[in-house]
C-alpha cells in the first residue's frame, strides 16, 4: 500500500510501461497491454446486455422479443453521449447499439441534397458536408452545407463530435427537449427526416417531426436529408438573385462546449428591386432554438411578414418586433428577456446589411461573418479566432543555483502520462466498500428518517451511517479549525440545504451514488422558524459569528474629517458579490483502511492532513497515535481541500470503523458542488468622499459576509478583505464588518479568500468615482496609489523598506510594455468606428499582504547518496515539491563536493506526507507554504552540511577530491547522523510582507449578444527573486485565469432554499482555451534582495488571481462606451455612466447593461434621422 507507483498495480508479468521517447516518433500502444483489452467483461455481464444488430430485420426481432418478455429498461444507442446530460438513476438492462446497421451509417449525395444516416457521427457529418460544399460549389446552395458544418464544429467537444450521432441529437431534441443546435440549423436549412416504424418508412419535414408526439420505442430515426437549395429559375430572368444562409449561437463559450442561450439559422432568397435598388425577400426560413421552448421553431409569422417585401428599415423594424414577440422562453428558463433580445440581434445582424440600400446605414452595419473569422480591425489587435499568443519574461538569477532556475515541475512526466498516483488511483483493498453522502435539500427542518429507496437494489447497500453510529468515546465532528468544529452529520435537525445527513455505503461507487441520490428523507417543517437565507435576514435576526479582537482590522484616520475635505460625496452605494466553486480536477477523495490494534490508515486528498488526522481521532474516539493520514499529492485544492476535505475522510474512517472494512469515496461532482460552500458572498454598502481631481479623502464601508451555517475559517475574512482593500490611499478608512450566520452551506477558504472580494470592491469604488467625474478610471487609480508614507499608515506591520515598495515602478513599466497610451487612443478610435462592438482598456494594481507560517521538514541522506525529503506542505500542483527539491540541492550543495550541482537535484525525492512520520504539517494555504517548506528544508540541510563538513575536509586533504557518493558512504561508515528534521518558525516581526503587481486588459464586447473577448492581458508581478520562474509563471497565469472565471463566467447559483443549482459542467462554466486572453503577456519583476524572505523570494499562488478584475473593469469601460452611444441615440436617459456591472459579467449581464433593446433603439433613431420609405 505504501508503494503507490503504477507499475505495482499492473497485473501483467511485464510490469513496466515503456518510457516515452520523444525521438522515437509515434509511441506505440504497449503490446503487453493488448491482451487486457480483449476482455469482453462489459458485453458478457449477466445483468446488462449490449446488443449489436447488423440489419433492420435483426433489430425488429430484438425489439419484438424484448417487448414481449421485457423485464428492465431498453435503450437504443449510438454514442450514448446523452447519458452525460440525462444522468440515469435507473439503469437500463438492455442497450441496442445501432451503429452496425448499414442504412443508419450511410451518407448519400445527389443533385437535390445530401442524406445523412442517423447513426453518422457529427464529425463524419462535418466532413461529408465540407466535401459536398467543395463538389457543389459554385452552386449558390452549397453555402448551406458549409455553414452547417462550421456550426457543428462548435457542438460539444471533439469527443462528443466523434462519438455522438446526428440522429441521437435530433431524437434528444424531439423526445427530451434538448436545446439542440443541430435541430435549429437543420430546421433553418429546410431539412427532412426519414423515420422507420416496423417495416414502414415515412418522410416528414424536420419541423413536423419536432412538433409530433415523442418518437415511440419501436420507431427508429433512419436519416436526415438536407436539400441543396437552388435559386428559382424562370421567373423574372435577368434580375439579380442571391441565396443567403447563416447560422448563429450565443453561448457562454464562443467556440463550443457550452449549450447556447439561443441559436438560429436563417435562409433567404433575394432579388433586387428594380425601382428602388433595394432587396426583395422572395423566400425565407427563419429558425430559432435552444431559448427555452420545447424545441426549435420556424418563426412563420416573421417569414410571412418579410416574404415578397422590399427590405426597408421599416420592414426590418416590424420584423424584429415580431421576433421579440415570437421568441419567448417559457417562464423559469432563466435570462428570458436576454434570450429574446439576442434573437432580435441575430435577425438584425442577418438582414440589416440588406436594408442598407434604402436607409443608407452601410457605415454602421456589421461586417460579414466570414470576414470576421480572422479579423483585424483598422490595424488594431489581430485577433485570430482560437489561438492565442503569449510572452513570458523573467530575469535569471544563478547565485543560488539550482534555486532560481526554471526547472521543469517535479513529477510533470508522471502526471502527463497518467502514471502519477492520486488517492483514488490506489487499488482497492479486498472487501473495500464505497460511500456517498446523503445531503439535505431543505434549509431548516426536522429529519424524521432516512430510508433507502426500494428502487435502489437493497443488495447493493452495506450500511447507512449517520450521527447515531459515532462510537462511544467519539464525537460528532467532521472538521476542526482554531475557531471551532463542525458536526460530521446533522442530528435530527438539518440546518442548511447541502448539510450532510448520512453516509451510504455500497459495493461500488456508482451504486453508492445512485442509492444516495434516491434515498428518501422524511422532513418535518411544522412550527419551525423561517430559515435565514440572506445576509439581510441575518442582520434582522442578529445572527452573527464573532470575530476575535486580534483578527479585527484597524481603521485609519478620521472619516468625518475626510468627508468634510471632499468636493464630491457618494453615499450608500451598494456592491454585491457572489460565490465561486473550486473546480479542482480531482474531486474530494479518501480511502480508510482499518488496521490492527484499533488503528486506522487513511489516504486523503487534503491540504491539511494534520487536521484530518485530529478530526478522525476525535470522531471515532481513539488516541491520535492510532490514526495515520497519508497524502501524496492533491489534484488541485484552491482552499477547497482544506476544511472541506476533513468530513470526507472522517466519514470514510467512521464507516470503516463501524463496518470493519475498508471504505473509500470519490465524491461525485454534483454532491461536491452542493456541499463545497466555496467563496464567501458579500454585500457591501459604502460612502466615499473625493476631490474633483479624483483624489479620495475618506471611505466608509458596511460589509456583510455570508459565512453560511458553520464558522469554518470565516472569522479571517474581515482581515483578509481589509488588507487587500488598502491597496489605495483612501485618506481616512472606516468600516463595520459582520460575519453573518445563515442557513446555507458554510463557506470556506478559496484562493484569495476575502482578498479577491476586497480588491474588487476597491475597484468598484474607483469606477464609481470615475463615472461620477466622467474621467478615465485608470487616472483615478493612479492618483490614489500609495506613497511609501501612506503605505506605512495603511500597512503598519508589513510595509517594509522604501526600496521594497515596487508598485509605482510596476505601474510605469507596465504602461510602457503594454503600450497603454497608444492603445487607449486606438480603443477610442475603434469605438468611434464600430456600432455593435466596443472595446475597453483597464489597468488594475494589487498590494497583497502575505503571512508566513511555521512548517516542518526532514532531510535524510541514504547510503547511496540519494536524498529523501519530507515536508509538511502538500503538492497541490503549485510546484511546492519542485521548489523544495531545488532548495535541497542548493543547500546540500554548499558542502561543495566535486561536480555536484546538477546531479544533486536528481538525487532528491520528496515523499508523501504521513502524519505519524512528520507532525505539525499544518495547512498548505496562503501562498507561502512553498517558501516555508523550503526554509524548513534549508535549515535541515544546514545541519547536515555542518555534520558532514569535518569528514569532507579530512577526505579532501587525504584524497585531493571528494565525490558526493564517497562522502556519504564514508559518513555512514563513520556513524554520522544523516537524517535531521526542523520546524521553521518565522519571527513574528517579519512574518508578514507585501507583494505587488498590476495588469492591463483589453476587452471587446459584442453589443448584440453581450459576448466578451479578452483581446489582451499584460501582467507584471513582483516575485522578489523567484525560486523557480517557470513554476511562478504557471502560478501567475493559472491564478489569473481562475480569476477570469470568477469575474466573467462562473455563476454558482442557488434556489430559494439555498440549495446549489449550478451543480455540474452543464451550468457552471469555467474558463477554457477560448476564454483566455488572445494575447497573454506575463512578466516577473525581479525586485532584488528582501532580507527576511526565503532567498529573497515572494509568493505568487494567490495574488495574481485578484488582477483578473482588470478584465472586468475593461469590460465595464467597453459597456460604458456602449451606453454613451445608446444615450446619443436618444430614448434612454437611464443608461447613464454610473451603473453596476455584476460579477460575474456573464453575457446576459453585459447585454442588459448595454441595453436589451439597443437594436430597436438604434432602428428608431436611424428611421427618425433618415428619410425612410414607410
Ligand atoms: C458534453 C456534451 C456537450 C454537448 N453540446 C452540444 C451542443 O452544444 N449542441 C448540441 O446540439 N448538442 C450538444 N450535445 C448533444 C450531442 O450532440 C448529443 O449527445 C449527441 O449527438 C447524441 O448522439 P448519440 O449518438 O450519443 O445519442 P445517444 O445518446 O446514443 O442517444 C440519444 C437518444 O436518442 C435515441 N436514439 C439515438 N439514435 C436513435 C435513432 N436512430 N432512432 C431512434 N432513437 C435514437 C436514444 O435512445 C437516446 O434516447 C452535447 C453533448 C455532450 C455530452
Amino acid at each position: 500500500m505504501e508503494d503507490l507507483g503504477f507499475n505495482s498495480f499492473c497485473k501483467t508479468k511485464e510490469s513496466r510501461m515503456p518510457v516515452y521517447d520523444n525521438n522515437q516518433g509515434i509511441s506505440r500502444f504497449p503490446e503487453f497491454l493488448k491482451s487486457e483489452c480483449k476482455s469482453n467483461l462489459l458485453l458478457g455481464s449477466e445483468k446488462l446486455r449490449w446488443l449489436t444488430p447488423k440489419a433492420f430485420l435483426e433489430l425488429d426481432n430484438m425489439l419484438l422479443s424484448i417487448n414481449s418478455n421485457r423485464v428492465g429498461l431498453v435503450k437504443l444507442v449510438v454514442g450514448n453521449t446523452s447519458a452525460g446530460y440525462y444522468k440515469e438513476l435507473e439503469n437500463c438492462d438492455t442497450y441496442i447499439d445501432l451503429r452496425y446497421i448499414p442504412e443508419l451509417s450511410c451518407i448519400r449525395r445527389d443533385p437535390v441534397g445530401i442524406e445523412i444516416g442517423a447513426a453518422v457521427t457529427i464529425s463524419k457529418a462535418i466532413c461529408a458536408l465540407r466535401e459536398a460544399f467543395r463538389i457543389e460549389s459554385p452552386s449558390e446552395g452549397a453555402i448551406v452545407y458549409k455553414k452547417i458544418a462550421a456550426h457543428m464544429e462548435k457542438i460539444g467537444t471533439k469527443f462528443v463530435q466523434n462519438t455522438g450521432s446526428i440522429g441521437g441529437n435530433l431524437v434528444m431534441a424531439q423526445r427530451e427537449h434538448f436545446p439542440s443546435d443541430i435541430a435549429t440549423i437543420l430546421l433553418g436549412a429546410g431539412a427532412f427526416v426519414n423515420i422507420r416504424s416496423g417495416t414502414a418508412y415515412e418522410t416528414v419535414s424536420l419541423e413536423e417531426f419536432l412538433e409530433r408526439p415523442h418518437l415511440d420505442s419501436k420507431s427508429v430515426l433512419s436519416s436526415v436529408k438536407i436539400p441543396l437549395w437552388e435559386l428559382e429559375k424562370g421567373r423574372n430572368s435577368g434580375v439579380d438573385r442571391k441565396l443567403l444562409f447563416e447560422t448563429y449561437r450565443a453561448a457562454p463559450r464562443a467556440h463550443g462546449n457550452a449549450l447556447a442561450y439561443v441559436n438560429a439559422a436563417f435562409l433567404a432568397e433575394l432579388s433586387s428591386c428594380g425601382s428602388s435598388g433595394g432587396a426583395v425577400l422572395n423566400k425565407c426560413l427563419l429558425a430559432f432554438g435552444a431559448y427555452g421552448k420545447k424545441h426549435a421553431i420556424r418563426a412563420r409569422e416573421v417569414e410571412k411578414l418579410l416574404t415578397g417585401r422590399v427590405l426597408t428599415a421599416r420592414v426590418l423594424y416590424e420584423a424584429i418586433n415580431l421576433v421579440k414577440a415570437t421568441v419567448v422562453p417559457e417562464e423559469g428558463t432563466g435570462s428570458e428577456a436576454y434570450r429574446s433580445s439576442v434573437a432580435v440581434g441575430f435577425l438584425f445582424e442577418f438582414l440589416s446589411p440588406l436594408a442598407d440600400a434604402t436607409i443608407g446605414i452601410s457605415r454602421c452595419t456589421l461586417s460579414s461573418k466570414d470576414a470576421e473569422e480572422n479579423y483585424e480591425e483598422g490595424g488594431h489587435v489581430k485577433c485570430p479566432r482560437m489561438l492565442s499568443s503569449s510572452r513570458q519574461v523573467f530575469q535569471l538569477h544563478i547565485d543560488y543555483r539550482p534555486v532560481g532556475e526554471p526547472i521543469v515541475t517535479s513529477g510533470a512526466a508522471l502526471q502527463a502520462s497518467g502514471e502519477a498516483v492520486y488517492a483514488d488511483d490506489i487499488p482497492s483493498p479486498e472487501n473495500c466498500l464505497h460511500g456517498s453522502f446523503v445531503y439535505s435539500t431543505k434549509p431548516l427542518a426536522r429529519v424524521r428518517g432516512i430510508q433507502v429507496n426500494p428502487k435502489s437494489q437493497s443488495n447493493w447497500i452495506s450500511g447507512l451511517i449517520n450521527y447515531k453510529d459515532i462510537p462511544k468515546g467519539g464525537k460528532n465532528v467532521g472538521s476542526m479549525t482554531i475557531f471551532g468544529s463542525e458536526p460530521l452529520f446533522a442530528d435530527d435537525f438539518t440546518q442548511c440545504a447541502g448539510d450532510r445527513l448520512a453516509f451510504l455505503v455500497a459495493g461500488t461507487q456508482k451504486e453508492a451514488d445512485v442509492a444516495s441520490r434516491l434515498a428518501i428523507v422524511n422532513y418535518d417543517l411544522e412550527n419551525l422558524e423561517a430559515p435565514i437565507l440572506t445576509v439581510e435576514d441575518a442582520v434582522a435576526r442578529s445572527s452573527f459569528f464573532q470575530v476575535p479582537p486580534f483578527l479585527y482590522p484597524k481603521e485609519v484616520g478620521d472619516f468625518s474629517k475626510g468627508m468634510a475635505e471632499a468636493d464630491h460625496q457618494i453615499f450608500s452605494a451598494e456592491v454585491k458579490i457572489d460565490s465561486q466553486y473550486y473546480f479542482y480536477m480531482e474531486s474530494q477523495t479518501a480511502l480508510a483502511v482499518p488496521d490492527e490494534d484499533n488503528c486506522m490508515v487513511v489516504y486523503s486528498s487534503s491540504q491539511c492532513p494534520e487536521y484530518v488526522h485530529a478530526t478522525i481521532a476525535q470522531c471515532i474516539g481513539v488516541p491520535e497515535h492510532n490514526v495515520r493520514v497519508i497524502t501524496r499529492r492533491v489534484g488541485g485544492g484552491f482552499g477547497g481541500k482544506a476544511i472541506k476535505s476533513m468530513p470526507v475522510a472522517t466519514a470514510c474512517a467512521l464507516a470503516a470503523h463501524v463496518l470493519r472494512q475498508p471504505v473509500r469515496i470519490y465524491v461525485n461532482r454534483k454532491t461536491d458542488m452542493i456541499m463545497a460552500g466555496g467563496r464567501h458572498p458579500m454585500k457591501i454598502t459604502y460612502s466615499v468622499g473625493f476631490k474633483s481631481t479624483g483624489k479620495i479623502t475618506a471611505l466608509k464601508l458596511d460589509i456583510l459576509v455570508d459565512a453560511g451555517i458553520y464558522t469554518d475559517i470565516s472569522p479571517v475574512i474581515p482581515s483578509n478583505f481589509m488588507a487587500v482593500l488598502r491597496k489605495y490611499d483612501w485618506g481616512a478608512l472606516s468600516f463595520d464588518i459582520k460575519v453573518c450566520k445563515t442557513n446555507t452551506v458554510s463557506r470556506s477558504a478559496m484562493r484569495g479568500p476575502g482578498e479577491v472580494q476586497g480588491s474588487y470592491v476597491a475597484e468598484a469604488i474607483i469606477e464609481n468615482i470615475a463615472s461620477t467625474l466622467s474621467v478615465n478610471a485608470d487616472c483615478v487609480r493612479k492618483i490614489n496609489l500609495h506613497t511609501h508614507d501612506s503605505l506605512m499608515l495603511f500597512h503598519p506591520d508589513s510595509s517594509g523598506e522604501v526600496p521594497e515598495y515596487t508598485l509605482s515602478l510596476i505601474w510605469e513599466k507596465l504602461a510602457q510594455s503594454s503600450e497603454y497610451s497608444q492603445r487607449r487612443e486606438m480603443v477610442s478610435e475603434f469605438n468611434k468606428c464600430n456600432v455593435w462592438k466596443k472595446r475597453g482598456l483597464s489597468c488594475v494594481p494589487i498590494v497583497h499582504e502575505l503571512i508566513v507560517r511555521p512548517a516542518p521538514g526532514r532531510v535524510s541522506i541514504l547510503r547511496d547518496g540519494s536524498i529523501v525529503v519530507e515536508v509538511g506542505g502538500i503538492e497541490l500542483g503549485q510546484g511546492l515539491w519542485t521548489k523544495v527539491k531545488q532548495m535541497t540541492a542548493f543547500a546540500l550543495g554548499l558542502i561543495k563536493c566535486d561536480a555536484l550541482e546538477v546531479d544533486l537535484l536528481e538525487k532528491v525525492r520528496i515523499i508523501q506526507a504521513d502524519t505519524l512520520s512528520l507532525i505539525q504539517g499544518g495547512f498548505t494555504a496562503g501562498s507561502t507554504t512553498s517558501e516555508s517548506s523550503c526554509e524548513a528544508v534549508r535549515l535541515c540541510c544546514e545541519i547536515l552540511v555542518e555534520r558532514l563538513r569535518p569528514l569532507k575536509e579530512k577526505l579532501k586533504t587525504e584524497m585531493g577530491s571528494v565525490q558526493w557518493e564517497m562522502l556519504i558512504q564514508q559518513a555512514h561508515m563513520q556513524v554520522v547522523n544523516l537524517s535531521t528534521s526542523s520546524y521553521s518558525g518565522p519571527d513574528f516581526s517579519s512574518n508578514r510582507y507585501l507583494t505587488y503587481g498590476a495588469a492591463v486588459s483589453e476587452v471587446e464586447v459584442n453589443l448584440l449578444t453581450g459576448g466578451t473577448t479578452i483581446l489582451r492581458s499584460d501582467i507584471l508581478y513582483d516575485c522578489g527573486r523567484s525560486l523557480n520562474p517557470a513554476v511562478d509563471l504557471g502560478q501567475i497565469e493559472g491564478a489569473y485565469v481562475q480569476g477570469i472565471g470568477y469575474f466573467m463566467l462562473e455563476e454558482y447559483t442557488r434556489n430559494s432554499d439555498g440549495l446549489v443549482t449550478s451543480d455540474g459542467t452543464w451550468t457552471y462554466k469555467i474558463p477554457t482555451v477560448d476564454t483566455i486572453p488572445k494575447q497573454f503577456n506575463v512578466e516577473i519583476l525581479s525586485s532584488g534582495n528582501h532580507k527576511n524572505r526565503v532567498l529573497s523570494s515572494k509568493a505568487c499562488g494567490e495574488p495574481p488571481l485578484l488582477l483578473a478584475s482588470s478584465v472586468h473593469c475593461a469590460t465595464r469601460a467597453a459597456v460604458r462606451a456602449a451606453r454613451e452611444q445608446l444615450q446619443s441615440w436618444g430614448y434612454h436617459d437611464e443608461y447613464g455612466p454610473t451603473f453596476n456591472l455584476e460579477v460575474p459579467a456573464v453575457m446576459p449581464t453585459v447585454k442588459e447593461q448595454c441595453g436589451l433593446d439597443n437594436v430597436e433603439t438604434y432602428m428608431k433613431w436611424k428611421m427618425s434621422t433618415h428619410r425612410v420609405e414607410q
